[in-house]
């Protein structure tokens, strides 16, 4: 062991050996590998090894599909056989809205460009798994490159590959404490202290420790899971082949060979946690004593799946721990304040995702970025709300449950909720107001006619459809209130204020009295912000983006900060409400003796509105004549209240963000995780229009280079669907003529328009307005086509009216 290395991971799971093989692959070979016991010693050498496709996240499962490919490299690397049983795999559903939704997931596979999986019949699924009773099943989806590993074997093989390209393990050494200093960290192990520029936590079941060494409470906790494996099945020992890795999601159980028998894993409806605060330290190659009461219904769903184990005997019970976040996926990457401190945990799924979490962490440490946009891996994709005990341990809960159990898009779940609500919470509810929840924040969705209204969940047009309309219609012909507690907003002042936000948005920047749209970009040339910058004079700057992308745009602030600059997050202290539609510019007139009529669009400034002292700025995501209305915490209430008495006789009507969803889509404006991602350039969706060329700014280079090579090869379009029951959501596949040309990024039903709309990322060639396309959607493929920008009010007319 040195004294100094560039990098330490803490950690010899499949996670941490995965960091560090990947870190020495890139090019850093001065790195270590700190493992209290042996490699494997935490939840890795007891997991079944099982490796499967399915990812709702769509870029998570671009990642899996990369760990499967780098398991042989790795053998190959290192010398170390990996037990690579590539038995194929099926996923199996059994209800109808089940099938549909795995119809909709194959075709987000083929968008995504993973093309070796397939639908299979029943009868398809018993040929290829024949101890299994296929009573019940209406369809599956098989994918060839499913199956399952030894654990021991491929962490040692990462292990391996990483020592011969110069990387160090050293095993039986804890990690004591950590000590932030100038230049890196100070890791007192007790083997001696080691200093290091970088430090990973890979520290798994122990990652709560590792995390508080450093000052950093991550929302992460164990839970138990168990699995058999079962002892000789005979009619195995019939077969020639194999059996593939199945999981019959309406059984919460998966399956694979083990020998001449098998091994059956459970997803407990009624879960444990375990140890909340992270292992013992002495904890290692125990386990936790089988629960089979507890697991009963799961096991008799899976002895009838399997009848054969009706007949054979368990020959080993495991209940062992492994960790989740409150979403279920990894918490990765840079933690704000702690430079050098990076995070690889809560993997949950470490042989199936370690590849990718390698890759992504050891390109972010070394490159500044990762290739992949790892935002639903992000550790910045929660803020401090999510560090309460009882949060993790009801959301993190939740998602164990609920992991074969299907979630329709429209569904909203209970966990950890209601956590944050807007002042004015209490009186929309009683308005009808339905919640949604982002960030730990209640988010009105719509509102109901009447209390005992229940939104049914669908993959399709669910019942609240002629309640948005409705919304949709007020927004459109009168006008809309809509609480914007949602948005996220940064003060920026100091004498270094504007040099900094010129530097830092790819934008002009506005001027006293102005807000303007404002692209953020990487010195990639990707994007990093879809954000609005005010100008309220004086030298006070607002930054104002989306709420549950706040510790991700801080993150990214406070890494790239300039001299004399402040920037506080002022999202929680300062709320508000938007008016949309023809009668909002009346609404204030008769609330405030102000120059309302002499705001132009895009102009902000502060008024009386009523008692009230507010900063007023007139845009509008609808597309309509419109005003945002910021105020303290304290006025949210007085606000609504005073907006909806002067309204009352104007037409007002309280909306929330399904409706609003529908109406930028028939502006065809992009909005974050759709249209606009970290994935994406900005001359890719557009944003580049905003982007003021004769300065200078981050990622002005690549974006330049871009420009100059002829542009993107892929840009966002909007397009129109012949679809009568329901419409596009996201990542599903666009055909031309046959071939796949692209992917839609978002879409809904225009109710002003009577259009299903989406907006799509295909290739140049299939861009042109009028090009004939068909797009899948719930499992059926549908006519579309490329239509023109913004099919409502194309001029623009109403807006700026
Ligand atoms: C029953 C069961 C079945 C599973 N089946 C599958 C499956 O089929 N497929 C799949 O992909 N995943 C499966 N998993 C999940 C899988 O085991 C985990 O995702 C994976 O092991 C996590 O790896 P890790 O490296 O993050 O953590 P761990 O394996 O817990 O490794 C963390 C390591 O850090 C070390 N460490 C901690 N603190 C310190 C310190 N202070 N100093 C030095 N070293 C330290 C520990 O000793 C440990 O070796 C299963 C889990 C269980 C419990």
């Amino acid at each position: 062991m040195k004294s100094h290395y560039r990098a330490v991971v803490i950690g010899g799971g499949v996670v941490g050996t995965s960091v560090l093989y990947h870190l020495a692959k890139f090019g850093w070979t001065d790195v270590c590998l700190i493992e209290r016991s042996v490699l494997t010693a935490g939840s890795s050498w007891h997991a079944a090894g099982g490796f499967h496709a399915l990812n709702a996240d769509p870029n998570i499962a671009s990642l899996q599909a990369y760990t499967i490919d780098l398991l042989s490299e790795i053998e190959q690397e290192s010398g170390q056989s990996v037990g690579m049983h590539m038995t194929g795999g099926m996923t199996l559903a059994g209800t109808p809205d089940r099938w549909e939704w795995l119809q909709s997931a194959y075709r987000t596979f083929q968008s995504i460009g993973i093309d070796d999986c397939r639908l299979i019949t029943p009868q398809e699924a018993g040929e290829l798994c024949p101890i299994m009773s296929t009573e019940g099943i209406i369809g599956g989806m098989w994918a060839d490159r499913e199956g399952y590993v030894d654990t021991t074997g491929t962490v040692h093989a990462y292990a391996g590959a990483a020592k011969k390209r110069g990387a160090e393990v050293i095993e039986n050494n804890r990690v004591l404490e950590l000590h932030q200093v100038d230049d890196g960290w100070q890791i007192v192990t007790e083997k001696g202290t080691i200093h290091a520029e970088h430090v990973v936590n890979a520290a798994g079941l122990w990652a709560k420790q590792v995390g508080r060494m450093a000052g950093v409470e991550l929302p992460v906790s164990p839970l138990n899971h168990h699995y058999l494996i079962s002892d000789t099945i005979p009619e195995l020992e019939k077969l020639d082949f194999e059996v593939p890795m199945t999981v019959d999601l309406e059984g919460f159980t998966y399956m694979r060979q083990d020998q001449k028998g098998i091994l059956l894993g459970i997803y407990e409806i009624d879960h444990e946690h375990w140890m909340m605060d992270g292992a013992p330290w002495e904890y290692g190659f125990e386990l936790q004593q089988e629960d089979p009461d507890r697991i009963e219904k799961e096991l008799t769903l899976g002895f009838g799946r399997y009848p054969a184990l009706q007949t054979t005997g368990v020959k080993t019970w495991v209940n062992g721990a492994f960790t989740f976040a409150p979403d279920g996926n990894p918490l990765v990457g840079p933690v704000r304040g702690k430079p050098g401190y990076w995070c690889a945990c809560g993997v949950m799924a470490g042989f199936l995702q370690g590849g990718g979490v390698g890759k992504s962490l050891a390109e972010w440490m070394i490159h500044g970025e990762p290739e992949a946009d790892v935002f639903g891996m992000d550790v910045a994709r929660f803020g401090d709300y999510a560090q309460n005990k009882r949060f993790i341990k009801e959301t993190t809960g939740q998602f164990y449950t609920r992991r074969f159990v299907m979630t329709y898009p429209n569904e909203q779940l209970p966990a950890g909720r209601p956590l944050k609500k807007a002042p004015a919470y209490d009186g929309m509810t009683a308005a009808g107001c339905r919640w949604g929840a982002s960030y730990g924040l209640e988010i009105p969705l719509y509102f109901a006619p009447s209390e005992d209204f229940t939104e049914t969940p669908t993959l399709k047009r669910s019942n609240a459809f002629e309640i948005v309309a409705e919304e949709c219609k007020a927004v459109r012909e009168t006008v809309g209130l809509l609480d914007i507690s949602a948005f996220s907003r940064f003060e920026v002042s100091g004498a270094g204020a504007e040099a900094w936000l010129n530097r830092i948005m790819a934008s002009k920047l506005p001027k006293p009295g102005r807000a303007r749209l404002a692209p953020m970009l990487s010195s990639e040339g990707r994007l990093k912000g879809d954000l609005t910058v005010f100008n309220w004079g004086g030298g006070t700057w607002w930054i104002m983006g989306s709420y549950y992308l706040r510790e991700w745009h801080m993150r990214w602030f406070q890494d790239h900060m300039g001299d004399g600059v402040e920037v506080r997050d002022v999202t929680d202290a300062v709320t508000g409400f938007s008016l949309s539609g023809p009668n909002s510019r009346k609404v204030l007139e008769k609330l405030t003796d102000g120059p309302v009529a002499d705001l132009p669009f895009m102009g902000c400034t502060t008024l009386d509105i009523g008692m009230l002292r507010v900063k007023v700025g007139r845009l509008s995501v609808a597309g309509e004549l419109g005003y945002e209305i910021h105020c303290s915490a304290a006025e949210h209430i007085t606000l609504r209240e005073t907006l909806l008495e002067a309204g009352t006789d104007l037409g007002i009507r309280e909306y929330g963000f399904n409706a609003l969803l529908s109406l930028r889509l028939e502006k065809s404006f992009g909005i974050w995780s759709a249209e606009f991602t970290q994935g994406y350039t900005a001359a890719q969706t557009g944003m580049d229009r905003w982007i003021d060329w004769e300065k200078d700014f981050i990622g002005r280079e690549a974006a330049l280079k871009e420009r100059d090579a002829g542009g993107p090869a892929q840009i966002v379009v909007p397009i129109e669907v012949d679809a009568a029951d329901a419409d596009a959501s996201g990542y599903e596949p666009v055909w031309q003529g046959g071939k796949r040309v692209g992917f839609v990024t978002s879409g809904g039903f225009g109710h002003t328009t009577g259009k299903s709309l989406a907006m799509a990322m295909v290739d140049r060639a299939a861009a042109a307005e009028g090009t004939e396309l068909t797009v899948h959607i719930v499992g059926q493929e549908r006519p579309a086509r490329v239509i023109a920008a913004s099919p409502y009010d194309p001029a623009g007319k109403a807006m700026r009216g």
